[in-house]
């Protein structure tokens, strides 16, 4: 096939070419172990064997080229632990390539490794199975460096920042403090970033080096400097499931977070192996920079697809993932993304696993013919169950991300107050171009791992010099208007972590790859901002308590009544059927630096929260049901009867 015909891979070539079974790498039995891979339009592959990661090889034997351009060879005996890449010769010259597929791989991810994943399980494995699933959906935002790199995390010197750290335990059987912590917050599901094995950080380095790892090396490999030994290919996945094994012991389902959209280099594995197929061009040839790192998986293209629902099913099957969250999600197709809703929906029941990404993108991508990106805008034709990231939420109630001094409705911004309205019924009217079609749609959240930390953007807006490291009442204040502003909308809940104890990041607003001190977790801080965090408790255990908060079904929103801006600064709300019982919740959001009063409907009501404690049971007691609010709170009250 001639060049200018590989530039434009067509539904032709693929439905010459698409291979849809699901045994593409290396299968790896005591008997023997069968390679295959993908790879129409080469001449010549053949597969290199290893002793170990490093050595030179032992053996090489050619693969046989069968339908649909998958090459194969049955290599006999154990070969668990043998490491191997492949020569592919295509008319672009030799490349040497690690296998695509490869489900495990050496220091730094450029061998992989014949691997039988059911020696890789850690005792118990086989029963793990995740926490029941709760109607309220509150999603924890961590990377595994983060959580436990402080010496104060109570984890030991050669587990700190890796996998080990969430499973490890002392003589006594107690967890770190970094493990109390989490498991005392009640979060239902821990986001990770990324944990597929990544390039930005050397595996062979001290551990100094810091990346929150969003440029993928081998998609279906867990990283390995989260591991205790690089080198060796079973250790990083062990390890892995082991982490992933003891959130689920405390009560934690598991989200991965991936990155199918582009690679670390565009010199991939992918790449090598098939070249020209994986990634969009534009019509001069030139690679297409949607992602803004330099590349973008041609998602539309059968095999893109087959790749990354495949990898997709296989981390949910054998790590026991339970749920997605899809980087710059707007770069993949609709159909894809529907597609990956409903195999998982298929093999682990409806709505078991969650799926959700960032509906954007960075820049313009050249799709398929005919294919519709995943972005806000597609909303209406995308599953119910697949949600996205509202930043209309997070800009809303906290100011804009982008510009650090920009105030929102919480820190002095003014003229918010239908804009929160809109985010408390889970902006299920629509605004703009966003139409979801249920709050199942909706993520809100205040912070995440980009921009900056909650606190650092409370304390910039704030003026003066901003009080990253001090405590203070008045950001304080705002923060947990701002919590619970978040808790008390329709949708699911996110939040970054360490936004519960106030994370600093010292005003660095990008910090992929800042010092290990800059992005860890302070635990000393967690300590000193303790109050903070008992708020977020109170509030995680509300929503709980009030399944009318947590309604993901189209009518969720007309729940929402009686919504009112009394004036800058001050909204109402009630919820229709939100308590445990179905009772009326009334809900008030005073922003302003003054006592705000506001007059009930009639009947006998219950605080159950306000600024001071977001989880009480206080009989209202008031002349004619006049309620006082106080300054940079919220109030949520319940009715207990009508009378
Ligand atoms: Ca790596």
């Amino acid at each position: 096939m001639d060049n200018e015909k590989r530039l434009g891979y067509d539904k032709e070539f693929d439905r010459w070419y698409a291979y849809d079974g699901c045994d593409l790498g290396a299968t790896c039995t005591p008997a023997r172990t069968v390679f295959k891979l993908w790879s129409p339009e080469a001449k010549r592959v053949e597969l290199f064997l290893y002793r170990d990661d490093t050595s030179e090889a032992y053996g090489r034997q050619a693969l046989k080229l069968g339908g649909r351009g998958v090459w194969s060879l049955a290599v006999e005996g154990d070969l668990h632990g043998v490491y191997y890449d492949y020569v592919v010769e295509t008319a672009a010259g030799e490349a040497r390539t690690a296998d695509p597929y490869a489900a495990a791989c050496g220091c730094n991810g450029a061998r992989s490794m014949a691997v039988n994943l059911a020696r890789t399980d850690p005792e118990g494995f086989g029963t793990d199975c995740p926490p029941p699933a709760s109607p309220a959906r509150v999603i924890y935002e961590l990377h595994v460096k983060d959580f436990s790199y402080d010496p104060d995390s109570g984890v030991p010197a050669q587990y700190r920042g890796k996998f080990k750290a969430f499973s490890w335990k002392d003589g006594d059987g107690r967890p770190p403090l970094c493990v109390e912590h989490l498991k005392s917050l009640g979060v239902t599901h821990v986001q990770l970033l990324p944990i597929f094995d990544f390039g930005s950080v050397d595996e062979a380095g001290d551990g100094r080096q810091f990346n929150w790892g969003y440029d993928p090396v081998n998609y279906n490999v867990p990283e390995g400097s989260y591991s205790t030994d690089p080198a060796d290919g079973a250790a990083r996945i062990r390890e892995c499931k082991e982490m992933i094994q003891a959130l689920h012991q405390n009560g934690m389902r598991v989200v991965m977070d991936v990155v199918y959209n582009h690679t670390y280099a565009s010199d991939s594995w992918l790449e090598r192996s098939a070249p020209g197929y994986y990634y969009r061009r534009w019509e001069d040839g030139s690679l297409s920079n949607g992602s803004g790192c330099g590349n973008d998986m041609a998602s539309g293209r059968a095999m893109v697809d087959n790749y990354i629902l495949h990898s997709v099913m296989y981390w949910a099957r054998e790590y026991h993932i339970d749920g997605f969250r899809f980087d710059l999600m707007g770069l993949l197709t609709v159909e894809l993304m529907n597609r990956i809703r409903w195999s998982l929906d298929a093999v682990f029941g409806p709505g078991e696993k969650l799926v959700y990404g960032e509906p954007w993108r960075a820049a313009d991508s050249p799709m398929e013919p005919g294919a519709a990106p995943a972005v806000r805008g597609n909303a209406a034709r995308l599953d119910p169950e697949i949600a996205m990231f509202c930043d209309l939420t997070r800009d809303a109630i906290k100011g804009d991300c982008f510009h650090g001094e920009q105030p929102g409705f919480v820190n002095g911004g003014s003229g918010l107050g239908e804009t929160i309205l809109c985010a408390a019924a889970g902006w299920t009217g629509g605004v703009g171009d966003f139409r979801p079609r249920a709050c199942s749609q909706v993520i809100n959240y205040i912070s995440a791992h980009d921009n900056y930390t909650l606190w650092d953007k409370l304390a910039l807006c704030a003026g003066g010099t901003p009080s990253y490291q001090e405590y203070r009442d008045d950001l304080a204040a705002q923060n947990k208007l701002a919590a619970f502003i978040m808790f008390t909308c329709q949708g699911n809940v996110f939040f970054q972590a360490g936004e519960e104890f106030g994370r600093t990041k010292l005003g660095d607003a990008n910090s992929y790859r800042s010092s290990p001190e800059i992005n860890m977790l302070s635990w000393e801080r967690a300590w000193r901002f303790g109050g903070l965090t008992d708020y977020y408790r109170q509030l995680i255990r509300l929503r709980k308590a009030l399944p009318g908060l947590c309604d993901r079904s189209p009518e969720a929103g007309k729940r929402i009544k009686e919504g009112t801006v009394h004036r800058d600064g001050v909204v109402s709300f009630q919820v229709e059927g939100g308590g445990p019982c179905g009772q009326l919740l009334f809900v008030v959001y005073n922003a302003t630096g003054h006592d705000y009063a506001i007059q009930l409907p009639h009947g006998r009501w219950t605080v159950r929260a306000d600024g001071a404690d977001a989880d009480q049971h206080r009989p209202f007691i008031s002349q004619n049901n006049w309620a006082n609010v106080h300054p940079r709170s919220g109030m949520l009250l319940m009715r207990s009867a009508i009378t």
